[in-house]
């Protein structure tokens, strides 16, 4: 109820601000332009632990950082956050935005996928989406959707008609056919390609609808289902990926096991999603490829806790509860390996909010908090190709900034459970600064 209560203060408070967000779309006139902030600790991204940083913002970009207050432009709007330590805008590079549910109650969460419209489950999603700015999370890769919902919830984010993350996104997702893995949940049909004229189709297809990337699910798993039976062999999946990297797209494939992960590695896929047991054959070609790897172990953490309301059936805490150590030491060895990482949460139904608890598994997979930052800042923006605008506070970047309270550098959860204050594009579209009730 509590929990409810903030949400809805944050979301109302979110909705007044609105208008002040669309003026600030790029190519519209705002009334002040120049921002001012001020933070006690910045964390750059760029290998630099900065003091008393001022990060000025034009618009919607930063125009330099610095410590030197008479660098400030007359008539610049001062923000103070000098209590609080700046972290470039967060990047999950694993989302499904559109699969929001709410926690009606006694309705299972799978029933309200399958019952509700795409126009309902698009208006639906923007609470998710809010729930995930208030993470800090200001971007997301969003891995698959169901009539083209994602397309149109870029979209309106991008024209400032809704409020959350800037979203890159890749439309139906590639499957083969199969039967349905739960009551009435069938693949979607947009999606279903099987051998490779189907694939190069429905990978044209994608990219003539809209989409900034191809998803490709070449195993099964999802949910509760921990099964990594490799569905696509592997000159399906090369079809994908050549034709993805032909039209300048990069592809993203799924394979909760090792077999579908070692072709989608050697096919030359940019991301890998999940991969559990990898062997290290395929470990030492990601190496050596740059392939970047997405564990997404917190979702099955999400899972356990929320199974009853999502409608499992009796059984999935077991299944899931012994995954997440094969997930976790499957990272672990990873990273051992110099594999590079990026942060992948998997969010879906209620989970939005939790995007960076994720952070929390890669330091127990052996990274530092610093190393688990980058899989969220540069590491992801450099998957989106979009390195030179985002994951880092560097001139010429977004002007997505977040504050946390306490040190990230030496506690990661500072960077999950602190987040005090948020700004995406030169908008700040969360404040909580100035909460009592901490
Ligand atoms: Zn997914």
């Amino acid at each position: 109820m509590k929990m409810m209560r903030v949400l809805l203060a944050a979301f109302l408070g979110a909705s007044c601000m609105a208008g002040a967000y669309a003026q600030e779309r790029p190519g519209a006139k705002s009334v002040n332009a120049i921002k001012a902030v001020r933070f006690g600790k910045l964390w750059d991204a760029k290998g630099k632990l900065w003091a008393n940083a001022i990060v000025i913002v034009e618009g919607d970009r930063i125009r330099n950082v610095t410590t030197d207050g008479l660098a400030i432009p007359a008539g610049a709007e001062t923000i103070d956050l000098s209590k609080y330590t700046g972290l470039p805008g967060l990047i999950d590079v694993h989302t499904h935005m559109t699969i929001y549910t709410d926690e009606t109650p006694g309705e299972p969460m799978l029933k309200q996928l399958t019952a509700n419209p795409p126009a309902i489950e698009v208006f639906l999603a923007r609470k998710g989406a809010l729930r995930t700015l208030e993470a800090g999370v200001k971007t997301v890769r969003d891995l698959g959707a169901d009539q083209y919902m994602d397309i149109a919830m870029r979209d309106l984010i991008n024209h400032g008609e809704m409020i959350g993350p800037r979203m890159f996104v890749c439309g139906y997702g590639l499957y083969v056919t199969n039967t349905p893995y739960k009551p009435g949940m069938n693949s979607p049909a947009g999606g279903v390609a099987d051998g490779v004229p189907e694939v190069l189709k429905v990978v044209r297809q994608q990219i003539a609808a809209g989409a900034d990337l191809i998803k490709m699910y070449a195993s099964t798993g999802t949910d509760d289902d921990v099964t990594g039976f490799q569905t696509y062999n592997y000159e399906e999946i090369k079809a994908a990926v050549d034709a993805a990297h032909k039209f300048g797209k990069k592809i993203a494939i799924h394979s909760y096991g090792p077999d579908g992960a070692r072709d989608a590695v050697r096919a030359g896929t940019d991301s890998l999603e999940h991969a559990t047991d990898m062997d290290d054959a395929t470990i030492l070609e990601m190496v050596k490829r740059g392939t970047f790897y997405v564990p997404t172990i917190d979702h099955n953490r999400y899972y356990i806790d929320n199974g009853d309301k999502i409608g499992y059936a009796p059984g999935y805490k077991e299944k899931l509860q012994a995954f997440i150590p094969r997930n976790l030491e499957t990272a672990r060895k990873a990273h051992k390996a110099g594999v590079k990482f990026a942060m992948g949460s998997d969010a879906i139904y209620t989970m939005f909010g939790q995007n960076t608890r994720e952070l929390g598994w890669f330091v127990k997979a052996g990274m530092t908090p610093e190393q688990a930052l980058r899989t969220a800042t540069t590491n992801a923006a450099e998957l989106l190709g979009k390195e030179k605008e985002l994951g880092a506070v560097a001139p010429g970047y977004f002007a997505d900034l977040v504050a946390v309270e306490g040190d990230p550098l030496a506690d990661i959860d500072v960077a999950i459970y602190k987040v005090k204050w948020v700004m995406k594009g030169g908008a700040v579209l969360v404040d909580k600064t100035k909460d009592r009730t901490r």
